[in-house]
């Protein structure tokens, strides 16, 4: 799985659209109130950017269960300021993560035309934007909550963006097809944008409904538990905010028990062997070697080792690791049930004594356990905290009646595993009012393939084969510059633009302070390991944690690869002033830790 969000930057996409339509710079966002929706407050407890510059309630609304983004919803305090027109078009962003989010911002700094400027409404269940690849420096306590996952209201107190808070139940497109027109890849005139745009309605759990012209789908992935029994009962996921805190939670009873009593070791199994898997269990090892010396973590994978797929240098890293903190690493086994002695509220629950049936995974002859920590996998194991990581599915999508029965009724074509359809440009296969990215759609990248030649081994020509794009921010991220894009395309009647996905290199968090990144091009061959030979410069790389591992190319692993991740996750801050927060939160906790003090955690 490529992940990261590597060190060098995406292109922007304004160095690919006409200088006067997109550039960032240009467009500055004004401090505005982020708006109130009417019949907000009336309904459902639904949150929006209330607080220092929360403008005086606005008129209520006709259709009190509806949110509709008129004008009053987006009344700017500073009288002023210019506003996004009351007539502009409204576009609707489901979900506020590295897709909705970063899709909403873009659309804010993009300039428009006069009058055309969207008024944006972002929607998300959560109160907080997740920056999900930080999640495990909330289990080590070398991150904030606020650093982490800010609550919406806070990032986008400054923007024109309003921001409800709501559970999105079901779209309903308008009658007469598959939403606005407008804006074509193809040289047909469409005519253009809201006036001729069908739309159509969001509705939200309890009942409120937003109606929209053009609509963003960015509801990413759930957690997928492929039906085996006891998991979504016993087991405690890891890919939301509420899942780290209520793992701390539980980490500290575990904490706390095992110091008041000389029971038995406790033991902590992590299912998955994935890029999530491997984290989660360096950074649960770590913490536990220094509060529970005697505690085990186990990791249990069906694949025949952990990061299958990984660059060579990653899967080193990896390794290197779990060994050092003492990780077992159980290849070859699929987790057949998950059994708990049970009893105990919310939290003892997640504690009380479980059991894990294994079934062996038949490997081929070629597989090996590769870890030198690996064991062949025991029918079963006893454990008291059991983390599923082993498996994320599109929200919506085929794992939702057994994995999330409350996943929003979305009336989009599906893949064969669920992901909304997305043409090139990522608007939804036959609703031309709708784009769709990140975890929950299908997007594809060609990808070229060597023909081998009647003969064997001689390359003879190359073939283009489409492969689908990983559920990753870095894709999600990336997409996000061009839905925005097609969205103003769209409205200005201009040509989409095809996404094109840039591989930025892989980066991985290996507990509080190490990391291993691998960058994003490979060294002509031999020249890694004849840099590695150089008397002085060889010490040097190899005492910097540099590795090449060719044909993969150069990953850096150790303190080092670990600030980098975290200078390059401080550069994807989703805006400015949290670039700035997270770097003050940095600068006191280095000033904290160079007078003894230590970083206290505050996502506790
Ligand atoms: C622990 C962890 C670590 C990761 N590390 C990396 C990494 O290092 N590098 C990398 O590239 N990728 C990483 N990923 C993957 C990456 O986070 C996702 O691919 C990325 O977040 C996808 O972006 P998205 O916008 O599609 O979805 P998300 O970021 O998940 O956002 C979806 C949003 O939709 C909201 N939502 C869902 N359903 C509803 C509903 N019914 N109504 C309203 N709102 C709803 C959610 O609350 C959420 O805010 C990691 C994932 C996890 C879980």
């Amino acid at each position: 799985m490529a992940r990261g969000g590597g060190p060098l930057s995406p292109p922007s996409i304004s160095s690919r659209v006409p200088s006067s339509s997109s550039s960032s710079s240009s467009a500055r966002p004004h401090v505005h109130a982020a708006a109130s929706s009417p019949g907000l407050n009336n309904n459902s407890g639904s949150n929006n950017n209330s607080g220092r510059n929360a403008p005086p309630p606005p008129p209520s609304h006709p259709r009190s269960r509806s949110l509709s983004t008129s004008t009053s919803a987006f009344a700017s305090k500073d009288a002023s300021a210019p506003l996004s027109g009351p007539t502009g078009p409204r576009v609707c962003v489901l979900g506020g993560g590295f897709g909705g989010l970063y899709t909403a911002l873009k659309l804010e700094a993009l300039a428009w035309p006069a009058g055309s400027r969207p008024r944006v409404t972002l929607i998300d269940k959560g109160e907080r934007f997740v920056f999900k690849p930080l999640l495990y420096e909330l289990i080590s306590g070398t991150a904030s909550a606020e650093e982490v996952a800010p609550t919406f209201s806070r990032l986008l107190a400054p923007y024109r963006t309003s921001f409800v808070r709501g559970a999105v139940e079901e779209v309903v497109p308008a009658k007469g097809g598959g939403g606005a027109k407008g804006g074509s890849s193809s040289s047909s005139s469409s005519s253009s944008s809201a006036a001729a745009a069908a739309g159509g309605t969001v509705r939200l759990v309890g009942g409120n409904e937003l109606e929209y012209d053009w609509l963003v789908l960015a509801l990413g992935a759930d957690t997928v538990t492929y039906g085996v029994p006891g998991v979504r009962e016993n087991c405690l996921p890891f890919a939301t905010f509420d899942d780290a805190t209520r793992l701390n939670v539980a980490l500290r009873s575990l904490e706390k028990k095992k110091s008041d009593s000389s029971s038995s070791p406790c033991v902590v199994v992590v299912v998955g062997g994935g890029y999530a898997g491997v984290e989660l269990a360096a950074v649960v090892a770590e913490r536990l070697k220094v509060s529970s010396p005697s505690s085990r973590v186990e990791l249990v994978t069906a694949a025949r080792g952990i990061l299958d797929g990984a660059p060579a240098g990653q899967h080193a890293a990896a390794e290197a690791k779990l060994a050092a903190a003492g990780v077992v690493v159980k290849a070859n086994a699929a987790v057949a049930r998950v059994d708990s002695e049970g009893g105990g509220g919310e939290g003892e629950k997640d504690l009380s004594k479980k059991t894990i049936a294994l079934a062996r995974v038949v490997a081929s002859s070629s597989s090996s356990e590769s870890s030198s920590a690996s064991s062949s996998a025991p029918a079963a194991i006893a454990a008291d905290l059991v983390l599923w990581t082993a498996g994320v599915g599109p929200v919506g999508g085929a794992s939702s009646p057994v994995d999330n029965a409350s996943a929003p009724s979305l009336p989009f074509p599906r893949s064969g595993r669920g992901a909304v359809v997305v043409e090139p440009t990522l608007r939804v296969k036959g609703f031309p009012g709708v784009f769709a990215l990140g975890d929950v759609a299908a997007a594809e990248e060609e990808e070229e393939e060597k023909e081998v030649g009647a003969g064997g081994a001689t390359a003879t020509k190359k073939k283009k084969k489409k492969k689908p794009l990983p559920p990753t921010a870095q894709v999600a991220f990336q997409q996000a510059d061009y839905v925005a894009w097609n969205v103003w395309a769209s409205i200005n009647d201009r040509p989409l633009l095809p996404f094109r996905y840039q591989h930025l290199g892989e980066m991985m968090s290996l507990g509080a302070k190490e990391g291993a990144v691998t960058l994003p091009f490979a060294l002509p061959e031999g020249v890694g390991s004849a840099l590695g030979r150089l008397p002085v410069l060889g010490d040097v790389l190899s005492a910097a944690g540099v590795r090449v591992a060719e044909p993969d190319g150069v990953t850096i692993e150790g303190p080092l690869a670990g600030a980098l991740r975290r200078a390059s996750y401080w550069y994807r801050q989703p805006t400015g002033e949290q670039r700035v927060a997270v770097g003050a939160e940095w600068l006191a906790a280095v000033s904290g830790s160079l007078s003894g003090g230590g970083r206290r955690k505050k996502s506790e």
